[in-house]
This record gives structure tokens, sequence and C-alpha cells, in this order.
């Protein structure tokens, strides 16, 4: 019988497989692709922020920051002495227009009491700050500065939290679980994605299909930050010497990860031009689509032990914020396992029992 065994080896069973090794117990975790071509994590924009309506949002987004910022103290191994996720930190950009500002003004109180350091301005004053920005339409905005937000490379931050938990003894074998009664053990996490529902009927995280474009503009703007429009729900962020943006149409019934390119003329390319002028000029050079593993309940995530099991635990619909979330989560569960509740960020909000009785708490920052 093994000790832990974690279902999915991606972002959050590696974070997970990191903090329980961590802690000193024996892991293995049954990934069954381990080229991860379609898991979420490698597709995500790798973007980390504070900027959420739920404390435990706001919370899990500062502990983010704090651990990208130690990974190459903390994750560092024999074999990779200098690790790193190459981090970018920008920091993020929220633009709302009259309809979403009484909600934001509600989340600063909550970032207040989390002392996220979120800057609030007018509308008015937008281009004091961010010049290349139209002001039209906006009636409030929020933005860090010091470093408090950006993105990180998601494909190396999961090499490093995987090599890491491998030096410290857990193992990452290849399978598909397809059935919980398979797997003996004292242990169980379920960390599958977007694939929840399939392995646990009674959760409602479900894959929602996302398309990010890749752009190009003859004006690079390098010291960007993610901007995320909510009065059109486009949002865009450099990436090298291009720049990268969401659709803001999503899809639930997706056959295949084919991006919907007819977004970007319809819908991407003007709301883009409309806000940040020298955009007019873009040149679409690429794409991608992804799934969120979307909570279709309330958007926010679910985690902690299952109610109607002995020994599963589980973690997912995180519906656009796992990469982020993934140290918070791990450490969480870590908590959860061997002191039997959480000690750092109270994440029982979070819990299973909320779903299975169709209690909602949404998170209204979803990008
Ligand atoms: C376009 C896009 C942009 C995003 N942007 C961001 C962002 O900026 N910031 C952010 O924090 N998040 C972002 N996300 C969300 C983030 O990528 C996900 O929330 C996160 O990857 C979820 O992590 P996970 O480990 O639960 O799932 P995954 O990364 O999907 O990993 C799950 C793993 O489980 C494996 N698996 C599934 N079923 C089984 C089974 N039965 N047996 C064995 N293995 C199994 C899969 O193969 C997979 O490798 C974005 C996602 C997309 C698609």
């Amino acid at each position: 019988m093994d000790d832990i065994v974690v279902i999915g080896g991606g972002i959050i069973g590696a974070a997970t497989a990191y903090f329980l090794s961590k802690a000193g117990r024996k892991v293995k975790v049954i990934e069954k692709d381990p080229s991860y071509k379609t898991a979420s994590f490698p597709l995500s924009l790798g973007g980390f922020r504070r900027q959420f309506f739920q404390k435990e949002n706001i919370l899990l987004g500062k502990f983010a920051r704090e651990f990208i910022f130690q990974i190459p103290e903390i994750l560092k191994t024999k074999k990779n002495p200098n690790p790193t996720a190459s981090v970018v930190p920008n920091g993020y950009l929220f633009l709302f227009g009259t309809e979403h500002a009484e909600e934001q003004y509600e989340a600063l109180k909550n970032h207040k009491e989390c002392k996220a350091e979120t800057k609030n301005i007018k509308g008015s004053e937008l281009k004091k700050i961010f010049p290349y920005l139209n002001d039209d339409g906006i009636e409030t905005v929020t933005y860090t500065d010091n470093k408090m937000e950006g993105w990180i490379d998601p494909y190396l931050f999961h090499g490093a939290l995987k090599n890491k938990a491998v030096e410290l003894g857990a193992e990452f074998i290849k399978g598909e679980v397809k059935n919980i009664s398979e797997v003996k053990a004292n242990i169980i996490i379920s960390a599958v994605g977007y694939l929840t529902n399939k392995l646990l009927k009674d959760i409602p995280v479900v894959p929602q299909k996302h398309t990010v474009f890749r752009v190009k503009c003859p004006k690079h703007i390098a010291d960007m930050p993610l901007t995320s429009d909510f009065t059109s729900g486009v949002y865009w962020r450099p990436e090298g010497k291009e720049y990268l943006a969401g659709s803001p149409i999503s899809s639930f019934d997706a056959n295949d990860l084919e991006p919907d390119w007819n977004h970007f003329e319809e819908l991407v390319w003007p709301a883009l031009a409309k806000r940040v002028p020298i955009f007019e000029e873009l040149k679409l050079t690429g794409g991608w689509a992804g799934y969120y593993d979307c909570n279709k309940l309330d958007n926010n995530a679910v985690v902690g032990k299952h109610p109607k099991y002995e020994n599963l635990y589980m973690a997912s619909g995180f519906t656009g914020r796992g990469l982020m979330q993934a140290p918070g989560i791990g450490r969480a569960l870590t908590e959860l396992i061997t002191t039997g509740s959480y000690q750092s960020i109270d994440l029982k909000a979070f819990e299973i029992e909320r779903v299975l009785e169709n209690k909602k708490r949404p998170e209204p920052y979803v990008l």
C-alpha cells in the first residue's frame, strides 16, 4: 500500500508533491500524459496576481508572489542549482466601466484587509500613469507596482517544482486512473484539472475552452502590465517582442483545441485598438487554445477532503488561476493532511461540501 498517491502530475500535482515530500511524506504521482500536451498549465498565460474579490484568492495570490520570488533558493536541486521561472513582474492593471465599479469598490475593502497594496485611481487619471491607453468609458482603475504581480513561464515553473519534489523522494509514474477504487493508498489526492468531473461525477469542474492570440505591433511597450479591460472582457500582456491577447468568449462544448480564430477580427482586435490606439497596427502571428478547469457552480476553487470517501482529497476548479494558486494549494493540502486543519491560509470556504450542497461563493474576477 502506498502512503500518498496524487492523480495528475500537472501544476497542482507537482506543487502538492513538493510540499508533501518536504514534510517527509512518501508521494507517488500518477500522470497519464507526461508530455503534458493538453494539460492546462503549459497553455496558460503564466499570470500571478492578488487582484481578486474573495479574500482567499487575494491571499493565495500574495503567497504566489512570495513563493515565485524564492524559486532560485527553495527549488534548487543538485541537477539544477539555478532554477528559474523567468519572472516578468510588470504588474496587473484592471480597467472597470460604471457597471463593475461598485463591485470593485467592495473588492478593494477585501484588498485592504489582506494588505494587498492595490492602488486605485479614477478613470480620468488613467492617462497620467499609462499614457498609451484610451480612458473612454473607464470609471475606475486598479493596479499594483513594486513587482507585486506579473507572469512566469509555466513550463519552467512546473519543471522546477517537479524536479525538487523528485529530489525530495517523490516518484512520478505514467498511468491513467479510470476509477478512484483502483488506487490503493493511505491518502489519495485528485489533481486532474479540467478532467475532474470524469473521475468525480459529483464535482462540477469541467473543461472550458479559451483562445489566446499572439500579435505583433511595430510599437513595443515592454513595461506594459497584464491589462484586463472589463468593459470588453479582453486582456493582454507583452510576450517578448510580441503581445498575447485573450478572447472574452469561452465554450463548454468544444471538441478540440483549435483556436477560435474568428474571435480575433470580430472581437479582440477592435477591443484592443479601442483601448490601446497603437494596436490599430497589429498583425496576428499565432495563437492557441487551452482548457480552464472551470467550476461551473461559482468559478471558484474546490479544495479539501471529499466527505463521501475515507481517504480522498481533491483540488481543482481554479477557473483561470490554478498556476498561481498551485504553491498555496500544495501547502494547504499538506497542512490539512499532516495536521488535520489549515495553518497558513484558511481555505475552508473552498470545501467540497459547499459544491455538493450547491452553495455558491463566486469569484467575479475571472479573465
Ligand atoms: C489559456 C489559458 C490561460 C491561463 N492563464 C492562467 C494564468 O495566467 N494564471 C494562472 O494562474 N492560471 C492560468 N490558467 C489556468 C491554469 O493553467 C489551470 O488552472 C491549472 O493549470 C490547473 O492545474 P492542474 O494541475 O489542476 O491541471 P492541469 O495543468 O491540466 O494538470 C492536470 C494533469 O492531470 C492529468 N490527468 C488528468 N486525468 C488523469 C487521470 N485520470 N489519470 C492520470 N492523470 C490524469 C493530465 O494529463 C494533466 O497533466 C490558464 C489556463 C488556460 C487554458
